[in-house]
């Protein structure tokens, strides 16, 4: 049976749980052992795809489909750990399983309540997705504060396993902050204790305390803290601000963090070897030889977490190319208002993201433009995809107004429109184009190029696995006139010839694609497109 961490947070949200969760698998998994990871988010909503990015930041598309909190977007990017639909877990989920038992008589003569209920199915779908049978260790990420009632259902169950399965083989590590006060120029336990107080009171007892300080924390801090929190001093440890988010694996692995869980669940493993990821990765982000500025242009650009996994890959870009990448985030509202010219004449590549809705959409279209007429190289992603074809459509085709219907139903040249069967779904839910389909690749295109070099070999049809989440298409009655003007449809989905590339050919670098590579990159394996496109830019302007 494999061996449980909790990871829980305190006093404020936005601590970084989701790295530290991720960089723990980071260390264990750098000892050799098979791990996994778990989100457990408590909204009532069954998943995250149904919410605003700026309620929820990025919905991140696992490879089987589902649609879920930007966190595991972490796991995936400092792990290998297989992760999927199982490995998020929601309120609404557990609800709805439990209350269609309910329906069904699973529970009959008993009165349905959150504990022993509620909490034997998070426990169960807890178990159900590490029931891998090679696994070593499962981490557990409990989202929310330790305090709040939403999250109350998931604390209960946790405290029971920790007892059903012993302490040796099921640990708590609780995220808190210490906060440095600038007029007493002194940082502060309190809040670290009254949050772990709040824990204590429905009978978690941490087993280690991982503290967020913009400070380092004195040996008398630390003591402190052990003293009025009830953990061992060397179960302090300090997670300080750091400048790049891959450096906190080994900032852990410098505060002993890896060898103090070997110790507490006592299990066996390899030294630590973070070798390669300090030099591969780390290394590589601190010294680089060149610097570029890339645009985002999208419309939830004021909130930092909405194209979490695009910034990534576009740093995994850089780091590929030993570059570093400034981004500059542009709302493409303003780019309709004020013009182009304004935002973009001093970038060196261009990216449009996903999104849905009609807000942004001409500003995007006109960013795209800008990026055509002037060769920068420039990336479309999804909408950003749908977005270059209109744009196409309109200035190139001379096919005016032309739109996608999501925008404009009435329009006279629908060239992104829904699909025969998307329009009889009614329901929002999980309900569009989701999850990994395979593309095949038209040998020779800059896609083709892009993955090639990063395969090595491959043979002339090569086929690739991207994650979608869309229900719009690329309306093929039209490729033939697109196509006569210089589009090249570099990429299809052969099984229902559906567009999932499109390139310019009298263009530097302008490639776009109905998928989402940025949820397949990492920072030690850049994805191939976001590779190629940051070493087009570097190419045109350095
Ligand atoms: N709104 C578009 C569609 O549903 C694009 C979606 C996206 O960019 N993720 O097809």
């Amino acid at each position: 049976m494999p061996k449980y961490i909790f990871v829980t947070g305190g006093v404020v949200s936005s601590l970084g749980k989701g790295i530290a969760a991720a960089s723990i698998g980071k260390l264990l998994e750098s000892r050799g052992l098979k791990i996994t990871l778990i989100k457990c988010d408590p909204y009532i909503n069954v998943d995250p795809g149904t919410m605003n990015p700026y309620q929820h930041g990025e919905v991140y598309v696992t490879e089987d489909g589902a649609e879920t909190d930007l966190d595991l977007g972490h796991y995936e990017r400092f792990t290998n750990a297989k992760i999927g639909k199982e490995n998020n877990i929601t309120t609404g989920q557990i609800y709805n399983s439990v209350i269609s038992k309910e329906r069904k008589g699973d529970f009959l003569g008993a009165t349905v309540q959150v504990i022993p209920h509620i909490t034997n199915e998070i426990k169960s779908r807890m178990k159900q997705a590490s029931r891998d049978k090679k696994l070593d260790v499962v981490i557990v990420e409990i989202g929310g504060t330790v305090g709040d009632i939403e999250s109350l259902p998931f604390l209960e169950a946790i405290r029971q396993f920790i007892i059903e399965r012993g302490r040796q083989n099921a640990i708590n590590v609780h995220v808190t902050l210490v906060p440095y006060i600038k007029t007493a120029d002194e940082i502060k336990t309190k809040p670290t204790q009254y949050s772990v107080g709040r824990l204590r009171q429905i009978g978690i007892q941490p087993d280690i305390l991982l503290c967020r300080s913009e400070k380092p924390l004195t040996k008398k801090v630390r003591e402190k803290i052990a003293l009025f929190c009830n953990v061992h001093q060397e179960a302090v440890v300090q997670a300080l601000d750091v400048e790049s988010v891959y450096e906190i694996p080994l900032l852990f692995q410098g505060e002993g963090l890896g060898q103090l869980i070997i110790n507490l669940l006592d299990l066996k493993s390899k030294e630590q070897d973070l070798d390669e990821w300090q030099s591969n990765v780390v290394q590589k982000i601190k010294t680089p030889r060149y610097e570029i500025k890339i645009a985002v242009v999208g419309k939830y650009i004021a909130l930092q977490d909405a194209y979490k996994s695009i910034y990534e890959a576009l740093k995994h870009g850089g780091i590929a190319n030993d570059a570093k990448v400034k981004i500059k985030k542009i709302d493409s509202e303003k780019i309709c208002q004020e013009g182009s010219e304004k935002f973009l004449d001093n970038v060196q590549g261009i990216l449009v993201p996903g999104g849905f809705g009609q807000r942004g959409i001409e500003g995007k279209i006109e960013t795209i433009r800008y990026a055509r007429e002037n060769k920068i190289p420039f990336l479309g992603i999804c909408l950003g995809m749908q977005a270059a074809v209109i744009e196409f459509a309109r200035n190139v085709c001379n096919l005016e107004k032309a739109n996608s219907t999501e925008f404009c139903e009435e329009t006279n040249y629908p060239v992104i429109a829904l699909l025969e069967k998307q329009k009889k779904v009614e329901s929002k839910g999980g309900t569009m184009r989701l999850g990994a389909y395979p593309c095949k690749l038209e040998e020779g295109s800059k896609a083709y190029i892009a993955y090639k070099k990063s395969a090595g070999t491959i043979s002339s049809s090569i086929e690739i696995f991207e994650r979608h989440r869309h229900r719009y298409e690329f309306n093929n009655s039209y490729q033939k006139i697109i196509q006569k003007a210089g589009m090249v449809f570099s990429g299809i989905y052969p099984a229902e010839n559906l567009a999932e590339i499109i390139e310019i050919k009298d263009h530097p670098w302008f490639v776009a694609s109905q998928f989402h590579p940025e949820f397949k990159s990492k920072p030690d394996k850049a994805h191939p497109l976001f590779s190629a496109f940051i070493q087009a830019a570097l190419k045109v302007n350095c």
